[in-house]
């Protein structure tokens, strides 16, 4: 049997470390001469109005240029960098301007004669991912002779690891992440993430876990240093061998079922072969799930603090990447306008599946999905729909103001700079260095 090699390698120095990581797992051995190269980073969020922890969140910006600089070894000068950050408005370029700025990119393009682009200002081809599943997808990479996946070795709350395979889901357009999140429940979210890398060319996957995340995939995640560097030209098997990294085992991640399901491989690690460092040396556990209580109807540190007369389910797989932004800011406000009384008998429904329970005075919808799914059940005594797609912060505050949630005016004055909430935790702490997400 022919195994798939998957290297794993300390991060001790610049440069050197990933060159160690890409000999190690024959990385460049399939990557043509004059080829076109795309680089897909994870810029999974970002902000311009105010410092966020990057921190197992984003790829390095070391890691990128030590690609670049590899590359460019090989003669290789046809390089893109492309990405497609999460933003509310699809018109908002502002944002990737500013990420593609402060993370060096723009120095990079400068430096080495290299294309960044914000996937959303270029064409998206529709593909068939498989039969029945079509997306579409960033052209650029389509057309390229070789793809470099730097995704960040984190966990995800949904998807319980984001890696290579999923770190692709940047590179499809608005529409297709939102279907994604489907209400069917075998061709669901993680059925569809594993097709992801289907109609890739062929790719080698880095993962970057220079840091790596507990809970994300975003900044309210815990970030560990964790000088880890994978490499593999085999997609699949760099996400196994970064679950175990994460000490999760493969089995528990759906996506990566499917997809070994769809390759016919095992989800263990026979069919690979580790060389460098070994998994059990380096692995560490990492967090992925968030706990509620109460039957999945209220966050634990909600009914730890006492919060009652509210029923908020626990997110699920069908509440797609821009409704579960505005989840973090309802849930925050929830708490901070908390002051010892109960609630009324409120419920917040969220995604596309749940269902009102009888008996409740007020129901909360977020978002259009729910509030089609629901708008004419009996259940509902009065119900508070926060339409749109995703909806606005301003109806999320009105809606919290008739369901008569007195929230401080304080959490919606300053909303574009919660992320520095966050930040707190990393300060002074010298292991966390901003300077990986810097270019000289
Ligand atoms: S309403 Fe929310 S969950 Fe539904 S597709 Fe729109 S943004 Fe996604």
């Amino acid at each position: 049997m022919n195994k798939s090699i998957v290297s794993i390698v300390k991060y001790e120095e610049p440069l050197e470390s990933l060159r160690k990581a890409i000999q190690l797992s024959n990385g460049f051995e399939q990557l043509p001469s004059k080829a076109k190269v795309f680089i897909k980073p994870n810029i999974v969020y970002w902000n311009r109005h105010c410092d966020i922890p990057k921190w197992g969140v984003i790829t390095t910006s070391r890691v990128i240029e030590d690609v670049i600089i590899l590359l460019k070894e090989r003669g290789i000068d046809d390089i893109t960098i492309g990405e497609g950050i999460v933003s509310e408005d699809p018109k908002d370029t502002e944002t990737a301007m500013d990420a593609f700025e402060k993370l060096g990119y723009n120095s990079l393009r400068d430096k080495y004669g290299i294309k960044v682009i914000n996937t959303f200002e270029r064409p998206f081809e529709k593909i068939e991912l498989t039969e029945g599943l079509t997306a579409k997808m960033n052209a650029d990479m389509l057309h390229s002779d070789f793809l470099i996946d730097i995704p960040v070795l984190k966990t995800h709350a949904q998807c319980v690891v984001s890696l290579g395979i999923k770190n692709l889901k940047g590179l499809i357009n608005i529409a297709s992440r939102k279907k994604f999140h489907s209400a069917d429940p075998i061709k669901n979210l993680h059925y569809n993430v594993a097709q992801l890398a289907n109609k890739a060319p062929p790719c080698l996957a880095i993962i970057d876990g220079i840091y790596t995340l507990e809970r994300g995939p975003a900044i309210d995640g815990k970030a560990h240093r964790g000088n880890i560097l994978v490499a593999s030209t085999d997609i699949f098997s760099a996400d196994v061998v970064g679950a175990n990294l994460l000490d999760i085992d493969p089995s528990v991640v759906p996506h990566l079922v499917q997809a070994a399901k769809d390759r016919n491989r095992p989800l263990d690690l026979s069919d690979i072969e580790i060389v460098g460092e070994k998994i059990v040396d380096l692995a560490s556990p990492h967090e992925w799930d968030y706990i509620y209580s109460n039957n999945n109807t209220l966050p634990l540190p909600y009914q730890k603090a006492g919060i009652s007369g509210i029923k908020y389910h626990k997110y699920d797989e069908t509440m797609c990447t821009y409704c579960s932004g505005l989840n973090g800011i309802l849930l925050t406000a929830i708490k901070q306008a908390w002051k010892g009384e109960p609630y009324d008998d409120v419920e917040v429904l969220t995604g596309k599946v749940m269902k009102p329970t009888p008996g409740m005075n007020k129901t909360i919808l977020v978002g259009q999905c729910i509030y089609n799914a629901n708008k004419d059940d009996p259940n509902i005594k009065e119900m508070i729909a926060i339409k749109g797609c995703p909806p606005s912060v301003e109806e999320v505050q009105s809606a919290l103001k008739q369901a008569d949630i007195k929230v401080p005016s304080y959490i919606f004055k300053n909303i574009d700079k919660a992320p520095l909430l966050f930040m707190g935790r990393y300060k002074d702490n010298p292991e966390f260095e901003e300077s990986f997400y810097q270019v000289n």
